[in-house]
């Protein structure tokens, strides 16, 4: 302040203009002119030199500024701490320095009472978001908040981060949330209109993929806002037909990924994607026969399901549907299925959030308890082995439908899949399993 204010003004602007187009040499030359500049802000917004290297991405500005001490969580006129801008932005390198320097991810800000988490989510920067998240698993927020309290972190208006990126349309961020335990069916108190869901605030945004990753998630189609109103209603009061043929409640149920099964809680990344591919691709099939006696057509999202297709082996062709790859080893009983048989046999029954312990499916083959879902490593013709999830194998069409009709194939196919299967397993099909009286799964 008592520096003469020429001076002070032109060297301030000079800094934050280097700090923003990432000009170390300035900055630092600067700061030893001046070393007070450190703690300078800007007037009206007051940004400090940390906030504006965090929005503008400058992470070697950043690290400098945080090497000379400067305290990583600086409040702006709005209470936003540089971690929230950086998470704005999307600039990851800064938001990965500003925690690893210690920055506080639950600071909320002034203007909608948001953290950084609700920043990251609206503006659809999932590489933050899985940032700020893993930093919350870690850290002792986990312990002293709950890591399930801090996904479903409110804002001002009662909105979560899953509320934002649902009406925002970030399908990846929502996926990511609900991935982590962000509840489908939260209400908002006053954001959108009062009592919104998710599903709602996907509805009124017009965002097939978003509300294709909420529903997989069991998001209740029937749940009401404040003003009573369906996520249907709204899709059609804001004309997105395809939408709201989705959200119809009497258009067919989508498989609902199975979270409450113990098995499914602790699969490893691999059998994970290998699944989450399988739903979503089966919810995709069911969506187009929903929407193929409409107007609208059908999803433009179906990323090539028969491109992209190798020929395999008829061994290894799952003998539940003889369509797909095996793919997922039953534990203990070692018996092989593909990734949707799996899926079928366990979104049998929507998980019903009233009951604590669903009934968990049982090996269709023996009928032994599932402990444990692995994926299973196909051996390539050099030898190697590679990874089922990188690639999607499946049958094609032709061959399928060649093979459907033949029931000596079957036979075949059976016996040798059944020959190579490992472990204790009859491989007998138990007759009387539910799941093999109803084979109206995936189609
Ligand atoms: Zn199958
Ligand atoms: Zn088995």
């Amino acid at each position: 302040m008592g520096q003469g204010l020429s001076c002070g003004t032109s060297d301030e602007h000079g800094l934050f203009t280097a700090v923003q187009c990432g000009d170390l040499e300035t900055v630092k030359a600067l700061f030893e002119r001046n070393p007070s500049l450190v703690h300078h802000c800007t007037v009206y917004d007051r940004q400090s030199a940390l906030h504006i290297a965090a929005a503008n991405g400058q992470i070697e500005v950043l690290s400098m500024l945080l090497d000379k001490s400067v305290k990583p969580d600086l409040l702006n006129r709005y209470k936003q701490t540089p971690l929230m801008l950086a998470a704005m932005h999307g600039k990851i390198s800064c938001v990965q320095k500003l925690i690893e320097a210690g920055a506080n991810i639950l600071m909320f800000d002034s203007l909608n009472g948001r953290t950084c988490l609700h920043y990251a989510a609206y503006y659809g920067h999932s590489d933050c978001l899985k940032t700020i998240l893993f930093a919350a698993r870690t850290s002792h927020i986990a312990s002293s908040w709950g890591y399930a309290r801090f996904v479903n972190v409110n804002d001002g208006k009662g909105a979560t981060p899953l509320h934002l990126a649902a009406r925002q349309r970030r399908a990846d961020c929502v996926h990511i949330l609900l991935d982590n335990g962000a509840l489908a069916c939260a209400s908002t108190d006053g954001y959108g209109f009062p009592g919104s869901t998710p599903l709602h605030l996907a509805a009124r945004a017009g965002s097939l993929d978003c509300i294709r990753e909420l529903l997989a998630w069991g998001a209740e189609r029937l749940q009401r806002d404040d003003l009573g109103r369906i996520p249907y209603t709204i899709a059609l009061r804001h004309k997105h037909g395809a939408c709201a043929a989705l959200l119809n409640p009497s258009s067919a149920e989508p498989l609902v990924w199975p979270s409450p099964l113990k098995f499914i809680s602790e699969l490893n990344e691999e059998a994970k994607h290998l699944l989450e591919c399988a739903l979503m691709e089966a919810n995709k099939e069911r969506e187009k026969n929903i929407l193929k006696g409409t107007t609208y057509s059908p999803t433009n999202s179906d990323n090539g399901l028969d491109d992209n297709i190798s020929e395999v082996n008829d061994t290894e062709i799952c003998c539940i549907c003889f369509d797909q790859v095996c793919t997922i080893q039953v534990q203990d009983c070692g018996h092989q299925m593909c990734a949707h048989c799996v899926l079928a046999l366990c979104c049998h029954k929507k998980p019903n959030p009233t009951t604590t312990s669903p009934i968990a499916p049982v090996c269709p083959f023996c009928r032994s308890n599932i402990v444990q879902l692995d994926v299973i490593k196909l051996e390539k013709d050099d030898g190697s082995s590679h990874d089922v999830s990188s690639t999607k194998l499946r049958k094609s069409r032709r061959s399928r439908n060649f093979s459907g009709g033949s029931s000596s194939f079957k036979g075949l196919s059976a016996v040798s899949s059944f020959g190579r299967m490992v472990g204790r397993g009859s491989g007998r099909i138990a007759a009387e399993n539910e799941y093999i009286d109803k084979p109206i799964i995936l189609d």
